[in-house]
């Protein structure tokens, strides 16, 4: 036998199981039905790795047989499919007006959506305990259908730092709120991770995940709600920035000389071509969507001054779309929230002004979100499931191979 004392340490084939068992995983999420020979063929792993990983992934119940076979030359191969039946993902949005709260399988399929009125804002300990008493009845469902909780992940409109701390979310009015510590306090140590992250950021990763552009690598969210984010995936990866602070489009000064903005200065984009730019006015939370239908009515109908200033917003965001298309080159911008429902009045404005101000050949894509106000809360489901698919795995025993 030969020993050698630069060789691998435990720790390490610890680390290479888990980053193999993320591979096979993902493979398995890519490409299902496949077989182990399949898998052995596309990842360079040898089959009798294979065949211990996909055991393992198996025993954790994360990976199934599907009993059927393929025919090929030679035996036949028994097919692999995504189980996950004893495990769900949470993710939930907390906004002015309400709360959403999102359970997916681990296939991402929904297992439950619910949206709550809510009067955030109060005091942060008020908050946290109307969304820890929404949480608790969510995690509830899921033990009635018995399953574990893989992770939480929390939508927040406001300035996230990387340690999941709300440096500032304005329209809540907390400041320096350790939400995630908070919630997981609220909810008596849970036993799953709790975090905490911006709302664009986790949109986008939602987007990215189960969106009409699902897999693109270049792609930028835009929130349509009170405020106007934008959340960034550039090279398939979320982009935080150096503190986690990227993305506020909405402070953006398209024109120095435009209407006043909630930050104080002139011209803002949130000031152009936010909520409050279509309402005319300072939107009030309990409000907005039931004004927002009426806009909607209003264009329906034709009236020429909601189409005036339909026409306006989408020039001012189009202005704001086209500072991200110039700077980050994405294949596509989405645009979400309550710009969903006025996108056919906003788009033709928006697309005019990308294509006066966009210097590279073809543009950008600008399209509505599919997935409407659900996105944030579904993001925070695609951030736990992200996190699964990158090796934190739940369940089974750890073996060695
Ligand atoms: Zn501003």
């Amino acid at each position: 036998m030969i020993t050698s004392t630069t060789g691998p340490q435990p720790a390490d084939f610890a680390d290479v199981r888990a980053t193999n068992l993320a591979v096979v995983l993902r493979f398995v999420r890519e490409h299902a039905p496949c077989s182990r020979a399949d898998i052995a063929a596309s990842t360079g792993l040898n089959k009798a790795t294979v065949s211990s990983l996909v055991a393992d992934l198996i025993d954790r119940r994360l990976v199934r047989e599907t009993g059927l076979t393929e025919n090929r030359v030679g035996r036949p191969a028994t097919m692999l499919v995504l189980d996950g039946s004893p495990y769900a993902a949470i993710g939930v949005e907390i906004n002015v007006d309400y709360v959403s709260a999102v359970a997916t399988g681990l296939a991402g399929e929904r297992l439950l959506t619910w949206r709550r009125s809510f009067a955030g804002g109060s005091s942060v300990s008020q908050d946290v305990a109307a969304v820890a008493a929404v949480i608790r009845r969510v995690v509830g469902r899921m033990a009635k259908e018995e399953r574990q909780i893989l992770g939480l992940a929390v939508a927040v409109p406001g300035l996230v730092d990387v340690q999941g701390v709300v440096r500032f979310a304005p329209n809540l009015g907390w400041r320096d709120a350790d939400i995630s510590g908070d919630l997981a306090k609220a909810l008596r140590d849970p036993g799953f991770s709790v975090q905490v992250d911006n709302d664009a950021n986790l949109a986008a990763l939602a987007e990215q995940r189960f969106g009409s552009h699902a897999g693109a690598a270049d792609l930028v969210y835009l929130t349509g709600e009170i405020g106007v984010g934008a959340g960034v995936i550039l090279d398939g990866r979320l982009r935080r920035g150096a503190r986690g602070y990227s993305g506020e489009l909405g402070h953006v000064q398209l024109d120095p000389d435009g209407p006043p903005c909630r930050c104080g200065r002139r011209g803002c984009l949130e000031s152009m071509a936010g909520i409050a730019a279509v309402l005319r006015r300072e939107p009030s939370p309990a409000e907005i969507q039931v004004e927002i239908e009426e806009v909607v009515r209003s264009a329906r109908a034709g009236e020429a001054a909601t189409l005036k200033i339909l026409e306006s917003v989408g020039r001012g965001l189009g202005r704001g779309v086209a500072v991200i298309a110039n700077l980050l080159n994405p294949e596509v911008v989405i645009l979400g929230g309550y710009y969903v429902p006025l996108a056919p009045w906003l788009l033709p404005a928006v697309r005019d002004e990308i294509a006066g101000r966009v210097l590279a050949p073809g543009g950008c894509e600008v399209v509505a979100s599919a997935l409407a106000h659900d996105a944030a809360a579904l993001g925070g489901a695609a951030r736990v499931l992200d996190s699964v698919d990158s090796g934190h795995l739940p369940g089974g025993a750890s073996r060695l191979t």
